[in-house]
């Protein structure tokens, strides 16, 4: 099955990714994966993509496309994946149909208060990336390899507004694109990640 994730940031769709890739053997694809994995390949399009990245630019749309394009017409992909981060507008969204057939597109609609509650108490293993809350994770070293934890320097609430907001104006279009097409599933984000697992497993299980 090849689905697309889409939520705002602090919706939690890293977490869900996990748990689709866990529990269903789909690959996770996020844009900033693909990157990294064409830059180690040092391929032409890696080539291109390391000149924006080490410069700490935006990857341009149409070079985005490219490395798409290249990618998921990889035989591993050719039945299952899981796009998380892409498409983010409509434009993207067009263009991928030309690439791909996509069967389901997840939304996790998911409120900005909650997004920045979530976002707030948020800490993150400086060593190895794991992510965890200070909601429901008391210790302050890392459970996966003990280093200890800090918050997120870039996570204040001014800035989860801004991209809130920038979120919001992108992929309201990309939205209603997929509505029209009635690949759209919507999902109350603001809901525990078990609960949002749980309705995401039916779905997935009654589509197969
Ligand atoms: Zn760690």
């Amino acid at each position: 099955m090849k689905i697309i994730l889409i939520g705002p940031p602090g919706s939690g769709k890293g977490s869900q990714a996990r748990l689709i890739q866990k529990n269903f053997n789909i690959p996770h694809i996020s844009t900033g994966n693909i990157f990294r994995i064409m830059m180690n390949e040092e391929t032409s399009l890696g080539k291109e993509i390391f000149k924006y990245m080490s410069e700490a630019k935006l990857v341009p749309d149409d070079l985005v496309i490219k490395v798409m394009k290249e990618y998921l017409n990889r035989e591993e992909f050719k039945n299952n994946f899981l796009l998380d981060g892409f498409p983010r507008t409509l434009e993207q969204a067009e263009q991928l149909e030309n690439i791909v057939d996509i069967d389901i597109v997840i939304l996790l609609d998911t409120h900005l208060k909650i997004v920045q509650k979530r976002v707030l108490t948020r800490m993150i293993c400086p060593y190895c990336g794991d992510v965890y809350n200070t909601v429901s994770y008391s210790k302050v070293t890392c459970n996966s390899c003990g280093a200890t934890l800090k918050a997120r320097k870039d996570d204040n609430a001014a800035i989860i507004k801004e991209r809130f907001k920038e979120y919001e104006l992108l992929t309201k279009p990309l939205i209603k694109y997929y509505k029209d097409k009635n690949k759209l599933k919507t999902i109350d984000g603001d809901q525990p990640i078990e609960v949002i697992f749980d309705t995401i497993k039916k779905m997935l299980v009654s589509d197969l």
